[in-house]
């Protein structure tokens, strides 16, 4: 399957919404989405419009979720085979509930990587442990009461140091001590608090086509 080459700031702006694909420049006055709110390309800022099918409408917000999450087509419809397969909570907030729970997203959660792919790479380069276990798998599963802590050079890196100054406010279901930097996982996350700029219903509705 073809990777998808698009830049992530194109990404934002083909979808209309902002997927903090790119750490910092996200929240500055430099993100792309905030400076032009028009598609990509020659024919972006005509004002005409153009006329987006059902299909559309629902693919849209299933491509918004699998890039803000940092998913391939197949991991992401893995996700939603999961979720649909349970009838205690809703599809759609079980789907959100386990992306969020993917260890790349926890740390982004954390403010210790400024962005999802920068977290991913943090996993791939063994800087973290679960329960004082390396872990090299992005898409790993925290559960309730898991206890999340990184290799020591973690605490001298600039990025991680400049991302934790921005105070990010640290959803409900995480607890972190930034002394120690150590974080546990207190409950299971869920829509609201994750926040998330697309429309789960939708994805619902687009797999169930
Ligand atoms: Fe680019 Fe981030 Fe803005 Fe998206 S949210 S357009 S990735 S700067």
């Amino acid at each position: 399957m073809a990777r998808y080459t698009e830049s992530s700031c194109r990404r934002c702006r083909r979808y209309g919404a902002k997927l903090f694909l790119k750490g910092d420049r996200c929240s500055s006055e430099k993100c792309a989405f905030d400076r032009r709110k028009y598609v990509p390309g020659q024919h972006g800022n005509t004002g005409r419009r153009v006329k987006v099918t059902d299909f559309g409408i629902h693919l849209v917000e299933k491509q918004k979720a699998k890039f803000y999450y940092g998913l391939m087509e197949r991991q992401f419809a893995r996700y939603y085979n999961e979720a649909s397969k349970q009838r205690k909570i809703p599809t759609g907030d079980r789907l959100i509930q386990l992306l969020e729970l993917r260890l790349d997203n926890v740390l982004y959660r954390l403010g210790i990587a400024p962005s999802r792919p920068m977290a991913r790479q943090m996993v791939l380069h063994r800087k973290v442990f679960v329960n004082n276990h390396y872990v090299n798998i992005p898409s790993f599963r925290v559960k309730v009461g898991d206890i999340i802590t990184f290799k020591s050079e973690v605490k001298d890196n600039v990025y991680v140091k400049h991302s934790l100054e921005r105070n990010l406010a640290i959803p409900e279901w995480l607890s972190f001590d930034a002394s120690a930097y150590q974080a546990e996982v207190l409950n299971l996350p869920d829509k609201e608090t994750a926040n998330a700029p697309f429309n789960d219903q939708l994805i619902v509705e687009f797999y169930s086509k």
